[in-house]
């Protein structure tokens, strides 16, 4: 059976975490964690990364960070994954679901701004696939109504909007290093990226337990106590050499994956020409990194017999999202705003094929082969 998803794994990663092991300092923010965060602010770039335990920790992080409590809305699409809405639905925030574009299953920009009321604090737009949201439109809208923007870019590091990556074009972001993303510390990781420097001071104390901690590290105050609320939001120095190691392979990594996205791109290409399924449509301002491939089916019907075919022929297909506010979460904690043209019918129709780093050819060549002798015989 040819698997969904095998972890990334580049070959460097036992060297830095012996060497994390032997430094005697396994809690957060040890070399490894201010290496990988320097990594971020000068790479990608951003003007501060603070790594966290997971990517839905980096979302909750942003959500104390905008104050955001019972009364207030945020704007965010319904096909996302659950931490998306989650984050803010802790808080108390009512969810306020807009409709996707059927081209890049992202948020459709042209609607929100008519689900913003005077409730509204902040969007957050969910780049799928590493496929960026219309960066442009989105924080247009949030500059002029006083709105903050929270980029979930959980699966997109490496991926940009006209020339800037993901995550750094928000007040703030999320990225993901959970073992299904491209690179991984270690199965579970993220990282907040810090794009506005009002943000800072207090994003540190949240971090820290609530602490002014980080500025007793810093000798700025004599003694640290507790100052604000917070929880635990550090990565073990182990998580972080981890990562090290994979983003030094990042690139090799973005290539990789992008080599087996075009080979399924185009040995389905005819079946999209001829009408039979949909497939991934990049907007030209765009760079994705591979993250996922995608096609649509005709309808439910259609992917559930696909999804068994595709077992039967030894490759592990799968589907998401269960759009939101169809969930009974969702229902309580948040509404759609307008008519869901798109949300339900699109995530109905969208089935993932394998894709990890360093699948080889073979094995992507009978993914291929598999979904072709589907539409051979229907
Ligand atoms: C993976 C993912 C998350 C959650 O990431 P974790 O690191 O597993 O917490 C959040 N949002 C989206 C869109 C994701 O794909």
């Amino acid at each position: 059976m040819i698997p969904f998803n095998k972890p990334a794994v580049v070959g460097t990663e036992m060297d830095h975490l012996a060497a994390a092991l032997a430094s005697d300092k396994l809690s957060g923010d040890g070399a490894y964690g201010k290496r990988c965060q320097r990594w971020f602010e000068t790479k990608l770039p951003c003007r501060h990364a603070m790594l966290t335990p997971s990517c839905t920790q980096a979302l909750e992080m942003a959500a104390i960070l905008l104050d955001i409590g019972p009364g207030d809305e945020v704007i965010m699409p319904s096909f996302t994954f659950v931490s998306t809405a989650n984050a803010f639905a802790l808080r108390g925030a009512r969810i306020v679901f807009v409709d996707i574009r059927p081209d890049t299953m992202n948020l459709d920009a042209d609607l929100v701004e008519a689900a913003v009321t005077s409730r509204t604090r902040a969007i957050v737009p969910m780049h799928y696939a590493g496929v960026a949201c219309d960066m442009a439109v989105l924080n247009d809208i949030a500059s002029r109504r006083g709105l903050a923007v929270v980029e979930d870019a959980a699966q997109g590091l490496m991926a940009s909007y006209k020339g800037q990556n993901q995550g750094t074009m928000g007040h703030l972001g999320a990225i993901s290093f959970h073992e299904t993303k491209n690179v991984t510390s270690g199965g579970e990781g993220g990282v907040l990226l810090v794009n506005d420097d009002r943000y800072l001071h207090r994003a540190e104390i949240i971090r820290e337990k609530g602490t002014n901690r980080g500025q007793f590290l810093r000798g700025m105050v004599d003694k640290y106590t507790w100052v604000d609320i917070g929880s635990s939001y550090l990565p073990s120095e182990l998580q972080a050499a981890y990562l090290w190691a994979q983003l030094e392979a990042v690139e090799i990594v973005t290539a990789d994956r992008t080599r087996t996205w075009n080979r399924y791109r185009e040995g389905l290409q005819d079946l999209a020409d001829s009408g039979r399924i949909g497939l991934p449509q990049i907007p030209a301002d765009c760079v994705h990194n591979g993250h996922l491939f995608h096609l649509k089916c005709r309808d439910l019907a259609e992917r559930t017999a696909l999804l068994a075919w595709l077992k039967q022929h030894g490759v592990m297909a799968v589907f998401h999202y269960v759009p939101l506010h169809t969930a009974p979460a969702g229902a309580l904690f948040g509404t759609f705003h307008g008519e869901d043209r798109h949300t339900t019918r699109e995530s109905e129709r969208l089935l993932r094929l394998p894709l990890w780093y360093g699948m080889p050819e073979a094995d992507a060549d009978q993914v291929v082969d598999a979904v072709r002798g589907f539409y051979q015989r229907h």
